[in-house]
């Protein structure tokens, strides 16, 4: 028998502010345990919390950028639980009005692009972290009170392949919007990952198992891999499968029951007194959404119209925001026809600088204008195509502007023609023995004279020109 893989995830997205969700303590990453802290997120009796207003804004304008409906009047609620890791008893989320309602990611999938629905996107406090030393354990509650968004996926993904492509899709567009670093070894974005089978033919869903507070995309799809493996053995061997939350042990590379499912009732939800609804207005949803980045999707499409370039490549520099804003200032300040070449120098040549240092582009000391004259330069044929690559490393470690280096180093290009044509003389003279080797039909003793013709002008001949005058002088 067959059966159908059926994913649906919960991602916890660390919203990028400052402060905490409830309380103005900071969310530095790296400090000393329990150093960020105040009544609000200990959970004093009587402190009072305070909505963060960038959090709000900043889960609104992902549900705009994932197509949500944003929801005008949404609440806060408490959900009820004892833990160490809530100082509180309870945490503060959004369970019956949730900020943003539907909405989706469309993935490429082997079939053609899918669109994977979004349930709803809510607001929510992270719990503090509890780490384990051996004999002990120590509560950090320097992350208790982190504003978290929690976007919840419809049952739409088949396979653990496309859990990855969601997950990646998600990143990349919270990630361009600037609402997230998504920063996964920060635990910066964090998956529960429900996965049920059931054999084909069925309508309704299997028995679904919970993986939860999964933080790296390599351990879900390991974990998803083990679940319908595991779930397809039980149920091929007659056995009956619980609903439950497992988690995840990437030593033993196994899923492990944690505890049968709780439903939501066991968590008593009620609405939050202590803080009033969130009310938006229409002018206040269109003056965000007037800030929003354009998607990937679309300016990989513009790009392509824009600067002439091909797919694959727009692909590559719509990929990461900050590369493909360079791009685009250097493209615009070189000459129309130039976009391709551009193109080119920055997906060779900058990006295996940024590859080989490990750096972002934005750290590096490179201007579009100085990229832009160093295309330029070598375009007009001022510089010759190696020369320009041996600039730019020194471009990219020191700045400066490539034509004041040209300058001060008398690196531009000969493309005098006595002047070479004395250079094409002189390797002919001294190596009569390629001279007949090309005579007698051995063409490529050409690119030996090309080649001696650049050594004797030290780099700087203009290798077209040589070719040509190099021809033209065997071939009397
Ligand atoms: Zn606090």
């Amino acid at each position: 028998m067959k059966y159908l893989t059926t994913i649906g995830l919960e991602t916890h997205v660390q919203l990028k502010t400052a402060t905490k969700m409830f309380c103005s303590c900071s969310l530095k990453f790296g400090e000393e345990p329990n150093t960020n802290i105040c009544p609000v997120c200990l959970g004093y009796p009587g402190a009072l919390p305070l909505a963060n207003r960038e959090a709000i804004k900043l889960t609104v304008l992902s549900g705009l950028m994932l197509g949500c409906t944003i929801n005008k009047h949404s609440t806060f609620d408490r959900k009820n639980y004892f833990y160490p890791d809530m100082a509180k008893d309870y945490q503060i989320t959004q369970n019956t009005h949730p900020l943003c309602l539907g909405g989706g990611v469309t993935i490429q999938t082997p079939n053609g692009p899918k669109l994977i629905r979004i349930n709803h996107i809510h607001l929510e406090e992270d719990a503090a972290k509890i780490n384990h030393y051996g004999q002990f354990s120590g509560v950090d509650y320097n992350r208790g009170g982190t504003p978290l968004m929690e976007i919840v996926s419809e049952p739409d993904l088949s396979s653990q392949d496309e859990a990855m492509a969601y997950l990646q899709a998600l990143k990349q567009i919270l990630v361009y919007t600037g609402v997230s670093d998504c920063n996964l070894e920060e635990g910066n974005m964090r998956s529960d990952v429900n996965v049920s089978i059931r054999p084909e033919g069925q309508t309704t869903l299997g028995t679904k198992v919970e993986i939860k507070n999964m933080n790296t995309f390599k351990g879900i799809y390991a974990a998803a891999t083990y679940e319908i493996a595991r779930q397809t053995y039980a149920l091929t061997h007659g056995k009956v499968l619980v609903q439950e939350t497992r988690r995840w042990d990437p030593d033993a590379n196994e899923t492990q029951s944690m505890r049968s499912k709780e439903n939501a009732h066991d968590y008593r939800y009620f609405p939050e007194p202590d803080l009033v609804p969130i009310a938006l207005s229409d002018e206040q949803i269109a003056e965000w959404r007037s800030s929003l980045p354009e998607l990937p999707s679309a300016r990989r499409i513009r790009m392509m119209e824009e600067y002439g370039i091909p797919e694959y490549d727009a692909g590559v520099l719509a990929d990461a925001r900050e590369n493909a804003d360079f791009f685009e200032a250097t493209a615009r300040l070189c000459d129309k026809q130039l976009g391709k070449i551009v193109s080119n120098w920055f997906m060779v040549e900058v990006m295996r600088l940024l590859s080989e240092t490990g750096k972002a582009i934005g750290a590096c000391a490179l201007t579009p204008a100085a990229l832009a004259e160093l295309v330029t330069l070598a375009d007009q044929r001022v510089i010759n195509g190696p020369t320009a690559k041996e600039l730019l490393p020194e471009l990219f470690e020191k700045g400066g502007m490539p034509k004041t280096l040209v300058e001060a180093r008398g690196l531009g290009q000969v493309s005098d023609t006595t002047a070479l044509e004395a250079f094409v003389q002189q390797a002919i003279a001294s190596n009569p023995k390629s001279v007949e080797d090309y005579k007698a039909g051995k063409k490529a003793a050409a690119g030996y004279f090309v080649g001696q013709v650049m050594k004797l002008s030290k780099g700087k001949a203009d290798p077209k020109l040589v070719g040509e005058l190099v021809a033209r002088a065997l071939e009397q």
